[in-house]
C-alpha cells in the first residue's frame, strides 16, 4: 500500500518534470518546523532532510510563475543535487494538517524563462495534497500493524484471532507451532479445523467437547479451561472480540505446565512429612474432610489407629538423632506396608503416627491392627552394623459420623485412640489396646 502510494508520488513528480521541462522535481512532507523531507524525488536521487526555514520560498505568492533562484536561499542537499546553480523555483503549496508546509518544489538549471505550461502545475497540488495524505495514513496503519504483531508475538500466548464476518482468522507463531500450521493470516475454516484436531488430541477431549457444546448456541460465550495435551497442559481462554461482526472471537494458549507442576510440588510439600514422606496431620485431616463429604459418609464406621514408638527417646540417647530419624523413616515405611491401600497414614509428630481406616469390622481391625504391630516388633532395625529392636504401642478407636459433629468427629476419634494408647503405655507397651473395650474392662 505504501509503496503503490510514493510510486504514484514519484509518477507526478515525473510527469511534472517532463512537462516543464524542470531539472529536478521533488514532493516534500514539510512540517510546522519546516523540516523538510523528500518523499518523491524525479529524477530518482537520494535526498537528505533539511530545512526551510531560512529559505524564504514560504514568503513568495506562488500563483503559477517560478522566481529567479537567487531571491532564495535553497538548501546546499538540494544544491548539490543539480549537476548546475538553479536559476528558477517554483513550488506548489499542498498543505497538510500535519505538514501544514508541505508542497511539490520545481527547479530548472536552463539560463532561459521556464516553459509556458508551467502555469498549469499548481492544478496538480490538490493530487498533490491528496497523495501525502494518503501516504501518511498508509504509513500510519503500517506502523500500527507493526505494533499490534510485535504485540501479538510478544506476548507469552497463542493467539489465534477470528474477523467478525466469520471469513477470515489470524493465526501467531506461538498458536502456529500449536497448531501445526503457518503464522498470518487465514481462511476462517484452515484454522477452525486445526483447532478442532488440537482438541481431538487433548486427555480431556469429552470434557472439553461436553463444555464448547454447551456454548454452541450463543455466539458471546466466554470460557476459561485446561486442554490437557499429554505432558503438557494449555489454559484456553476464549471470548467474543467486538469489531467488523458478531462472529469475532479470539483464542488464547497458555502453556500453564511449569505453573501447575509447581503448584503441585508446592502442594506435596505442604502436605507432606519431610523427613519420613508420609502424609502430615494437616494433609490427613483435610483428607478426611474431604471423606467425610462423600455421599452416606456420616454412617460409614472408622477407626483410628495412633501408634507411638516405645521407648523412642533412648535411640536417640544411645545411637544419636539421625540414626533416630532414620529408624522413623523406616518406621513409617513399614506401618505403611502393615496398612491397607486406601487406608489413611499421617505422621503426627515426634515418634507419634496415626492411621484412619474405612470401616473394618472389629475382628478385621484388631488383626490390622496387630499385623502393624508385629511389623515393627517382628524384627530389629538395621542401620549401619547396628541391630535397634523397637516396639510400638497402639490405640484404636471407632465410631461413625454420627456419634459426633462432623467438625469434631475425627478429633473425638483421635482423643480416644489416644487414651488408649496411654493405657496401652501403662499396660506394659508393644500391645493394642481399644478404647471401647478398655472402657468396657475400666
Ligand atoms: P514412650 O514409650 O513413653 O513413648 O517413650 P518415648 O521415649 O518414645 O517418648 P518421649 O515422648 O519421652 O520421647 C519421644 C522422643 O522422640 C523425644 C524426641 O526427641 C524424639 N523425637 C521427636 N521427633 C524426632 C525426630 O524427628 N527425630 C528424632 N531422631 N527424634 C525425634
Ligand atoms: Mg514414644
Ligand atoms: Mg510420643
Amino acid at each position: 500500500m505504501t509503496a503503490s502510494i510514493s510510486e504514484a508520488l514519484y509518477e507526478l513528480c515525473g510527469f511534472a518534470r517532463v512537462s516543464c521541462e524542470a531539472e529536478l522535481v521533488v514532493a516534500l512532507e514539510v512540517d510546522a518546523g519546516y523540516r523538510a523531507s523528500a518523499v518523491a524525488v524525479s529524477p530518482t536521487l537520494p535526498l537528505s532532510s533539511f530545512n526551510l526555514r531560512n529559505s524564504r520560498i514560504f514568503e513568495h505568492a506562488w500563483a503559477s510563475a517560478p522566481v529567479s533562484a537567487s531571491e532564495l536561499r535553497l538548501p546546499s542537499a538540494v544544491i548539490n543535487a543539480l549537476p548546475a546553480l538553479p536559476t528558477f523555483v517554483l513550488f506548489v503549496p499542498a498543505g497538510l494538517d500535519h505538514a501544514p508546509y508541505s508542497g511539490l518544489l520545481l527547479l530548472w538549471t536552463a539560463p532561459d524563462a521556464p516553459p509556458p505550461l508551467v502555469r498549469h502545475v499548481p492544478l496538480l497540488a490538490g493530487s498533490v495534497a491528496s497523495a501525502l495524505g494518503r501516504r501518511r495514513e498508509a504509513v500510519r496503519q503500517a506502523a500500527i500493524r507493526d505494533q499490534f504483531n510485535d504485540l501479538l508475538e510478544s506476548v507469552p500466548a497463542g493467539i489465534v484471532v477470528f474477523d467478525g464476518d466469520g471469513h477470515g482468522a489470524m493465526v501467531n507463531e506461538r498458536a502456529a507451532r500449536l497448531l501445526s500450521t503457518e503464522p498470518g493470516r487465514h481462511e476462517a475454516s484452515d484454522v477452525a479445523e486445526p483447532m478442532r484436531m488440537l482438541r481431538e488430541r487433548c486427555d480431556n477431549r469429552k470434557e472439553l467437547d461436553a463444555l464448547y457444546e454447551g456454548h454452541m448456541a450463543n455466539v458471546h460465550y466466554s470460557v476459561t479451561t485446561h486442554w490437557m495435551l499429554g505432558e503438557r497442559t494449555y489454559e484456553v481462554d476464549t471470548h467474543p472480540v467486538h469489531g467488523d461482526g458478531e462472529r469475532g472471537r479470539i483464542w488464547l494458549f497458555s502453556d500453564v505446565t511449569a505453573e501447575l507442576r509447581m503448584a503441585a510440588n508446592l502442594r506435596k510439600m505442604a502436605e507432606t512429612d519431610p523427613l519420613t514422606g508420609a502424609a502430615n496431620r494437616r494433609s490427613l485431616e483435610s483428607e478426611f474432610a474431604r471423606i467425610m463429604k462423600t455421599p452416606g459418609a456420616r454412617d460409614r464406621a472408622f477407626s483410628v489407629l495412633m501408634v507411638d514408638v516405645d521407648h523412642f527417646k533412648q535411640i536417640n540417647d544411645t545411637h544419636g538423632h539421625s540414626v533416630g530419624d532414620e529408624v522413623l523413616r523406616k518406621v513409617a515405611a513399614r506401618c505403611r506396608t502393615a496398612l491397607r491401600e486406601g487406608d489413611l497414614f499421617a505422621r503426627f509428630g515426634g515418634e507419634e503416627f496415626v492411621a484412619v481406616l474405612a470401616a473394618p469390622q472389629e475382628a478385621e481391625l484388631t488383626a490390622i491392627a496387630e499385623r502393624l504391630r508385629r511389623s515393627i516388633a517382628g524384627s530389629a532395625f538395621r542401620s549401619g552394623t547396628l541391630s535397634i529392636p523397637l516396639t510400638v504401642s497402639v490405640g484404636i478407636a471407632s465410631g461413625t459420623g454420627r456419634d459426633a459433629p462432623p467438625a469434631s468427629f475425627l478429633a473425638t476419634l483421635i482423643e480416644q485412640a489416644d487414651d488408649a494408647l496411654y493405657a496401652a503405655k501403662q499396660s506394659g507397651r508393644n500391645r493394642v489396646v481399644s478404647y471401647t473395650r478398655q472402657r468396657l474392662a475400666g
